[in-house]
């Protein structure tokens, strides 16, 4: 049984705004039909974003609308919601459940991070497995392959307790190989499995800002919708398994990138008698502005990293985008060249800082080159 038999449209939409999207939609667009709108809708599984991430677009302005006006209890997902692994990002994504009023089941490998989700009302299992047999659909957010793995697949892991009728979502940044093998042992048990990776870091977490990037079963991405959305501001479809975990990871290969390369601007302009911080504003207002220089430069200053979005995640992605582009023989050296330096920045014990400690790999190399 799919997923979407369990549930009905959750969205009281207007027949109005039904037929007005459906009529821009007709024309030359081939976009998939993400069922944003009514999981009922027919979806092409075209590597394609929804036409209506939240942020943008006409439509996705009434549709934000009509949300915020109308959405029922739980954003309208009827079902219970499992969560596990309660992290930086998922225990706020949780949290955004239950305020939300969704019914939320949670778990940890640390039980002391359920604890203050249960005294806000959510349910408690031991196992993923007990988890996604007491759940509808079950969110796992995890640190890297081989949890993910761990969680989804292994002994009292999820798959033990899914079965037809129910879904497993993976908002963990994976591989695509990682993705497909999770998703084949979740569909074994007659359940559906969807991919969602994230794009956004604690704070969007905590605003409700997320992008999913969501891959795999098309229904039970209708059926997820109301879920994602209480958790994000956009989600895109992207079809098969696989291709949301390589978008992710193409964004992060970038995004590493970035962080070194503005790392190396900080510590010359230093270097040569300039403010780093007046660096700072001058990026702001140009055309290689971006969020992340603003957010994460004032403290790269005063040399303080609390973790955000933890180095050896961002490693990870690192070294599992030079496999995506190895897979395909595309060379990434850039990418290669900053992978080495957040390399040398977790040997030096930065692990667990904020990504942007990566700065202290290159300081430490430049303290060398004077000795
Ligand atoms: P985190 O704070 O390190 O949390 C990792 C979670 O995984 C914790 O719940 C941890 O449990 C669990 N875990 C780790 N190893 C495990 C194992 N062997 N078995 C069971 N559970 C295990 O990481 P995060 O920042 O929330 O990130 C989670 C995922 O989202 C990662 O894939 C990351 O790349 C991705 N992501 C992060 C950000 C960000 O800005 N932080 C943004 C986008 C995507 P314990 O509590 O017991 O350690």
């Amino acid at each position: 049984m799919k997923a979407e038999l369990l549930f009905d449209c959750p969205f009281p939409f207007s027949s109005q705004i039904l037929a007005s999207t459906r009529s821009l939609l007709r024309p030359s667009s081939s976009m998939a039909m993400s069922s944003s709108f009514c999981p009922r809708m027919p979806i092409s599984p075209l590597l394609r974003p929804s036409p209506f991430p939240r942020s943008c677009s006409f439509f996705s302005t009434a549709i934000s609308s009509q949300l915020s006006d109308a959405t029922p209890k739980g954003g309208g997902f009827a079902g219970r919601v499992g969560f596990l692994g309660l992290g930086i990002m998922g225990s706020p994504m949780a949290l955004n459940l239950i305020k939300a009023g969704c019914d939320v089941t949670v778990w940890n490998r640390t039980k002391s991070k359920c604890d203050h989700l249960i005294d806000l009302g959510a349910k408690y299992e031991p196992s993923p497995a007990e988890v996604a047999s007491s759940c509808n659909v079950t969110f796992a957010m995890l640190a890297d392959p081989d949890s993910a793995i761990d969680v989804a697949c292994g002994t009292n892991g999820a798959a033990k307790g899914m079965g037809p009728g129910k879904g497993y979502v993976d908002v963990s940044t994976v591989d695509g190989a990682t993705s497909k093998m999770i998703s084949q042992h979740i569909r074994d048990t007659g359940a559906a499995f969807l991919e969602a990776p994230v794009s956004g870091s604690k704070k969007p977490a905590e605003d409700a800002q997320l992008i999913f990037l969501a891959a795999g079963d098309a229904s039970l991405y209708e059926t997820a919708a109301p879920l994602l959305d209480i958790m994000g501001k956009s989600r895109f479809y992207l079809g098969d398994v696989g291709n949301g975990a390589a978008m992710k990871l193409v964004v992060n290969m970038i995004m590493g990138s970035m962080m070194a390369s503005f790392s190396e601007g900080l510590l010359l302009s230093e270097k040569v008698g300039l403010d780093p911080n007046v660096l700072i504003e001058v990026v702001s207002q140009g055309a290689i502005s971006a969020p992340m220089y603003s957010v994460k430069g004032p403290s790269m200053v005063k040399a303080t990293y609390p973790a955000a979005f933890p180095l050896k995640h961002q490693q990870k992605d690192l070294r599992l985008a030079l496999g995506l582009a190895e897979s395909v023989s595309q060379p990434i050296p850039i990418a290669a060249v900053a992978n080495e330096l957040y390399k040398v920045a977790k040997s030096r014990g930065l692990s667990d800082q904020d990504f942007s400690a990566v700065i202290e790999a290159l300081r430490t190399n430049l303290q060398n080159l004077e000795q």
